[in-house]
């Protein structure tokens, strides 16, 4: 099926979402009065969002060599500034020279400037909240793993197909939590329940956690968790390139890093404010170096004019960046086809209003997912093409590799 793609000289493209894992499992309560810092924030006016917004929309249209999060301001719950990392974060943005506010919960925070629902969702990316994470239970999040592990929530990237376009559209700013020791725990009890069964948790299934590391230092202090675990083991996905504090730490095979690549076609008209794919071929050549269990997240897989041709140079692409990968690295690769929903394809329009993302739902079939909401996915024959495809090609050019899934 290689019909329906719009042509231009700019090359073709399709549609939407990652993993369809994206949900928010952060189920924290979202009182608590948001007081004089929402007033503060609301009074950044609307002269500065204007010169700000123009900013943003530069920024949201360039693909950068070394993106890191640096953002326009931090939020406080005031809980978080009790434990030693929330006090370690303050340290931080009151070092860079950042606007800090307070706020009642790190689930509500209003008042940001914008006056249009754009503008408002450029600002919430680049606003860091800081946070404690409330809640004893996880999400599930197959096929993946067994559950999600909530690092972070939201993204400072700007991919139009993104998966949080749906569940967190209406508050995309990015929340990273103190209580991580606190997460962990809950995350021992899940395996210890399941032993002597495997647990796998992943960390990314509502953020890129690479993206915030420099902020939230999670996963260097989850990955040497899990290291120690005799029945956790830990995951996670990224597009950002910024590996190098991890590669040192002592991870004993436990957790595998995988990080998302796709065809220069895709990554150029959908991939935002994130490192260019050859910079994360790099690091995954570091990663894998450092002995680290890899994996390779083809995500979306998106049906346009020379589809195979792309895939078929972006595998070779990978090959030529790791020409071996060792026994313990036990190579992986996720393909997920595109897919999106009825409110992410609003979001989408709204905040990214040229985008070529093809959403014609009449060319798709309506499936309903784990989450208790329905999507938009390729039909069967689309599925079946993609599924041979990549099991072909990843036979040919990775024999050593294994194929975990494709949906
Ligand atoms: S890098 Fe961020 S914006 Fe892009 S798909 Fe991943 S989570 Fe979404």
């Amino acid at each position: 099926m290689e019909s329906s793609v719009n042509s231009s000289t700019e090359t073709q493209a399709k549609t939407e979402t990652e993993t369809g894992a994206g949900s928010e499992a952060d189920t924290g309560a979202q009182t608590g009065a948001q007081s004089g810092p929402e007033t503060e924030a609301a009074a950044q006016t609307e002269a500065g969002a204007e010169a700000r917004s123009k900013a943003e929309a530069e920024a949201e249209t360039k693909t950068t060599a070394t993106f890191v999060f640096n953002p326009s301001r931090v939020y406080f719950e005031p809980r978080a500034l009790e434990y030693p990392l929330g006090q370690k974060i303050y340290e931080q943005a009151l070092s860079a020279g950042l606007p800090i506010l307070m706020a009642g919960s790190h689930n509500r925070i209003a008042g940001l400037p914008g006056n249009t629902p754009r503008r408002r969702f450029l600002e919430a990316k680049r606003t860091l909240v800081v946070g404690v994470r409330q809640g004893t239970t996880f999400q599930t999040s197959r096929p993946s793993a067994d559950y999600a592990l909530p690092l972070a929530t939201g993204c400072p990237g700007h991919c139009h197909y993104c998966y949080l376009n749906t569940n967190l559209s209406t508050k995309p700013y990015v929340r990273i939590y103190v209580n991580l020791a606190e997460i962990l725990e809950i995350a021992d009890k899940y395996a210890r329940e399941r032993a002597p069964r495997l647990t796998y948790f992943d960390g990314s299934c509502t953020s890129d956690p690479v993206a915030v590391e420099h902020w939230s230092h999670a996963l260097r202090t989850t990955i040497e968790h899990f290291a120690r675990s005799e029945f956790g083991r830990f995951r996670f996905v990224t597009k950002f390139a910024a590996v190098d504090p991890l590669l040192g730490l002592r991870h004993n095979g436990h957790t595998r890093i995988r990080f998302s690549v796709n065809t220069r076609t895709v990554a150029s008209q959908f991939e935002k404010a994130v490192p260019r794919v050859s910079e994360r071929l790099d690091a995954a050549a570091r990663v894998a170096s450092a002995g680290y269990p890899l994996g390779f997240h083809i995500s979306p897989v998106i049906i346009y004019h020379g589809w195979k041709k792309e895939y078929a140079e972006l595998l070779e692409e990978i090959r030529a960046k790791l020409p071996r990968t060792a026994p313990e690295n036990d190579l992986r690769f996720e393909i997920v086809a595109h897919r999106f929903t009825p409110r992410a394809k609003q979001t989408i329009l709204e905040v990214y209003p040229t985008t070529r993302l093809e959403m014609n739902e009449s060319q798709r079939k309506w499936k309903w997912g784990q989450f208790g909401y329905g999507k938009y996915v390729y039909g069967e024959e689309t599925y079946e093409e993609i599924t041979r495809f990549f099991t072909e090609n990843l036979h040919r050019l990775f024999p050593e590799a294994t194929l975990d899934y494709v949906v």
